[in-house]
């Protein structure tokens, strides 16, 4: 139901503005993604009537893309092997390795922070205003098996391929150390919107480790009724269909009234 709300919001701002929508699966990581799952989302997506108006585009195809864009950015970065453990409890990284210039195995790529005064502006949350060394320093962008970073392939994607992000709260404090990587590769950000994702009563987000149920797509109207009420939207008229419901949330979409808290996920309200 989370990842419901946020994927909907997304469609009816997007298609509201007159815009196009976009399914991208961030599959870098081959641990994280199982196949099973990915297979799941874009069932569910269809089930709501939720079509991309492209093929889904995979982060897992575009390795050589971030090759580049990595090799782009080498003469800002250094090699790095510090353990997890040695930089615990520490809430920048204190450029011990700042010197190593040359390539080792086992060693992630850091980038040079810098002190300039960068902003953007949040449909949602408004002007957010960053330094890279203070906010978040020198962030990696290459892993050390060998795997380009979330920052880095999301960086790169968001600022080439779509012209607005809309995604969850969770997912705001990505954002500046994601366009500072975009200002290096000298791509331009996207419009971002950060609206709050969907928790239950004590705060807590709803996913797999807190057993949140799945989305039952046997019922897409009940759930995307459901979805615009936990977005603060009106409720679509009893009997539509799902693609009538679908329309009548794009022409009735409202961003600046979603709440700043989500009306949270009560389980007993979906049986
Ligand atoms: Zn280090």
């Amino acid at each position: 139901m989370g990842s419901l709300v946020t994927a909907l919001a997304s469609y009816c701002d997007i298609k509201q503005r007159g815009g196009s929508w976009h399914v991208r699966i961030d599959d870098i990581d081959p641990q994280r993604a199982g196949v099973g799952a990915l297979e799941h989302i874009s069932q569910a997506l269809a089930a709501h009537g939720l079509l991309g108006d492209a093929p889904i585009r995979y982060q897992s195809q575009r390795l050589a893309n971030y090759r580049t864009a990595c090799q782009q950015l080498t003469a800002l970065c250094y090699y790095c092997n510090c353990s997890r453990r040695s930089l615990q409890g520490l809430r920048l990284y204190p450029g011990n390795c700042r010197h190593k210039l040359t390539y080792a195995p086992d060693h992630t790529l850091r980038i040079l922070a810098d002190q300039q005064p960068r902003s953007f502006e949040d449909g949602c949350k408004g002007r957010h205003d960053f330094v890279a060394t203070a906010d978040f320093g020198d962030i990696i962008i290459w892993r050390r098996d060998g795997l380009v970073t979330y920052h880095l392939a999301t960086a790169h994607d968001d600022a080439l391929d779509y012209s607005h992000v809309l995604r969850g709260e969770d997912l705001f404090a990505m954002t500046a150390p994601q366009i500072f990587l975009m200002d290096k590769l000298n791509l331009k950000p996207p419009q971002y919107a950060h609206i709050p994702v969907l928790t239950y009563a004590d705060g807590t987000k709803l996913s797999k480790q807190t057993h949140a149920p799945a989305l039952n797509s046997a019922t897409p109207v009940a759930n995307l009724g459901r979805a615009l009420w936990h977005l603060g939207q009106l409720a679509p008229p009893k009997g539509a269909s799902v693609a009538q419901c679908l329309e009548w949330a794009v022409a009735h979409w409202q961003l600046d009234v979603v709440p700043t808290q989500l009306a949270p996920f009560r389980e007993a309200d979906y049986r």
